[in-house]
């Protein structure tokens, strides 16, 4: 897979100012504020560089107000690092093709991984199946 790589001053100029500060800035969107997407089968894409990082399917409402899913589309399609900020260790995840930070990763999920990513929904792109 070939990394996309862009400035700072690009992605500023693609992305919406939320979507800037989440993916590009290590943010965090408030809860219940992106996750309204539609219910129908589809993919989650990443906001700045359109890779396919989740299927509808591993969606499962968390009650957190993000976005949650048990796992990624393609083991490949995401990366993890640990995040120690905030005085806690986290899981970090982002896009593996551009790196833009979606969100975290905690082992209280369900059944079958026990994993929950838990998105930011501004980084994400709903792109619903066609019929
Ligand atoms: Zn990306």
């Amino acid at each position: 897979m070939d990394k996309i790589v862009k400035t700072d001053a690009e992605w500023r100029a693609q992305l919406s100012d939320l979507a800037y500060k989440v993916a590009r800035k290590h943010g965090t969107e408030r809860p219940f504020s992106h996750d309204d997407f539609p219910k129908g089968p589809g993919t989650f894409r990443c906001i700045c560089c359109d890779a396919p990082l989740f299927d509808a399917a591993s969606k499962f409402d968390s009650g957190t107000g993000w976005p949650s899913f048990f796992q990624p589309l393609d083991a490949q399609a995401v990366g993890e690092t640990t995040d120690r900020s905030f005085f806690m260790r986290r899981t970090e995840v982002h896009c593996a093709r551009c790196e833009a930070h979606l969100g975290h990763v905690f082992p209280d999920g369900p059944a079958p991984t026990g994993l929950r990513y838990c998105m930011n929904g501004v980084a994400l792109r709903f792109q619903p199946k066609p019929d």
